[in-house]
């Protein structure tokens, strides 16, 4: 049984410092924590990053030099995954990044797949949605994978020249031809001869990553791996 005084204390912290799951709104008390235990589990983990084969893997087959691509887990609509993304990317909420990054880094720390990577490059936004915003979403994942993966991190080294409105309604193909020269990358010289890891919140089609890719990869002796959070069935 808890001490009674530190249990007296945990529960004055938590009526001044009121902190609930992200996921099903139960109370906490450790205010460290994102989600329950409960929640945590019900988060659909794809195991890709442990997989030579994996389907991220194939979207970048035959399309662009890739060392190793993967995506933590499932993206299901409506399920508790959308739901922590959406916090992120329209709620202003950083610590679902923070979160999410940190899920990220530890699996990438246990993946033998990515242990050469040299540097990470969080997939840049357009200055004008970043202002939008108030920060880069895949800026505040690498955050929180540097908290537990000890890999230095670049969020200035490429930059997204081209505005582009959501593409959700664009097929596959068009969303392709769009993204010619969207990126460029401003810090050619931090990316010599390393291996750049690409991070991302999301990947479906591809497009955007291997647009980015292809500007990193024109830089001498890079080589390039990709890790998102979510997969797009
Ligand atoms: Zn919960």
């Amino acid at each position: 049984m808890a001490n009674p005084i530190s249990k007296y204390l945990h529960a004055l912290q938590h009526l001044f410092f009121p902190h609930y799951c992200a996921g099903c709104g139960a109370d906490f008390i450790s205010t460290s924590e994102f989600l329950c235990s409960k929640c945590n589990h019900q988060l659909p983990y794809t195991r890709f990053m442990e997989l030579e084969q994996n389907p991220v893997q194939k979207i970048f087959t035959g399309r662009i030099q890739i060392e190793s691509a993967g995506a933590l887990c499932y993206f299901t609509k409506s399920g508790l995954l959308q739901h922590i993304l959406v916090q992120l990317k329209y709620r202003n909420n950083k610590n679902a990044g923070y979160f999410l990054g940190r899920l990220l880094g530890h699996a990438l720390k246990q993946s033998e797949r990515y242990q050469s990577v040299d540097l990470i490059i969080p997939m840049p936004l357009h200055p004008k949605k970043e202002f939008q915003r108030g920060y880069n979403q895949a800026s505040v994942i690498g955050e929180g994978i540097r908290s537990v993966w000890n890999k230095p991190m670049v969020c200035d080294a490429v930059v997204r020249l081209v505005y582009t409105r959501s593409q959700t309604r664009e097929t596959r193909s068009s969303r392709w031809e769009n993204m010619e020269g969207v990126f460029r990358v401003t810090l050619p010289k931090l990316l010599l001869n390393k291996h750049i890891l690409l991070i991302d919140d999301v990947v479906t089609t591809g497009a955007s990553l291997e647009a980015c890719g292809d500007a990193i990869l024109e830089i001498p002796g890079t080589r390039l791996s990709i890790a998102t959070v979510a997969y797009t069935i």
